[in-house]
């Protein structure tokens, strides 16, 4: 039987002969936490939602954050996923213990999927205690995380941070940026600028970067040749922000997606991640990565298959500082 059209078994096929999925971009240690009685939360402004999430934070045990984990890795291995990056909360609310649930899958499952974690700053960088916590996940992630609008008004000096934490211990840095989908945001600005000043080129992903696409196309075509200098690479998880809210804001039509077809056009390492996962940031997310790479591609109008089976697959790699 000839299946010609079947397009996307092909694509599939190509991406298991790559050494199959990469997902760059999730939250396992919050995934499955949705229940009906949370539901109504979904609707919070995401800046709430970053503490909207303390109670479970706080109430869950190590086992209990480790059974979820172990759930989600299991249902990212059984469509093929072969690499996986996760942030990992750790601040005063979670402590440590999200970090050492962690570790345990990591070892639990390491025949099965190699996982790469990254530290998640949600109460930021700046604040005495939130700082103590960032410092001692140093030790244990692969990668080092940020979230600058976390301390919005003093953006630099939280990439200050955690750029001299990358320089000094040579790890790969993945920054939340552009979430918002406004040209108002130029986050990714400040990550070429970081990265040069830092000498940190080729060591710097912009997580999401959707608010570029709201932006002129000079302005975008002028960030992409920058970031091209300087190596910065970039994470879309098409889902998580499909849902940006309609406004009244004027900007040049686009989908709530990071450019991805310009970004892989100017020559940027795009890789492509889940985000969270039947949490309450996103109720209805069920991990699928071919959903993902669907409305990828449908978002940026992009049907280039080799490109798209490398965002699924070697660009994931180089993201995530795992060799083939
Ligand atoms: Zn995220």
């Amino acid at each position: 039987m000839h299946n010609h059209w079947n397009l996307r078994d092909k694509l599939i096929k190509k991406i298991t002969q790559n050494g199959g999925w990469v997902n760059t971009h999730t939250h396992l240690d919050r995934a499955y936490t949705i229940t009906p009685k949370l539901l109504h939360l979904a609707n919070k402004h995401l800046h709430e939602k970053w503490t909207i999430v303390d109670e479970i934070k706080e109430k869950s045990s190590i086992s209990q954050i480790y059974d979820r984990m172990a759930f989600a890795v299991e249902e990212q291995v059984k469509q093929g996923v072969t690499v996986l990056g996760s942030f990992i909360d750790v601040d005063d609310i979670v402590k440590d213990k999200a970090l050492k649930a962690a570790a345990k899958i990591k070892e639990t499952y390491k025949r099965d999927i190699t996982l790469v974690f990254t530290n998640q700053a949600l109460k930021g960088v700046l604040e005495p205690r939130a700082r103590a916590w960032f410092d001692e996940a140093l030790g244990f992630v692969d990668i080092i995380g940020g979230l600058p609008a976390k301390d919005a008004g003093k953006e630099e000096e939280h990439l200050d941070v955690l750029f001299t934490a990358a320089k000094r211990l040579g790890k790969l840095l993945h920054i939340h940026v552009d979430q918002l989908n406004t040209k108002l945001e130029k986050e990714t600005e400040s990550l070429i600028r970081k990265a040069k000043e830092y000498g940190l080129q080729g060591k710097v992903v912009a997580v999401h970067g959707v608010s570029l696409a709201a932006h002129p196309e000079k302005y975008r075509q002028k960030i992409y040749k920058k970031m091209k200098q300087v190596g910065i690479m970039l994470i879309s998880c098409p889902t998580a922000w499909i849902d940006s809210r309609r406004s009244e804001e004027r900007s040049v039509t686009h989908n709530s997606i990071a450019p991805v077809e310009e970004l892989i056009e100017a020559g940027i390492v795009v890789g492509i991640g889940t985000d969270n996962i039947a949490d309450v940031y996103k109720p209805f997310t069920d991990g699928d990565v071919w959903t993902e790479l669907r409305f990828l591609l449908e978002s940026c109008h992009f049907y280039e298959i080799d490109d798209l089976v490398k965002i699924a697959t070697i660009n994931g790699r180089k993201i995530l500082g795992v060799d083939l």
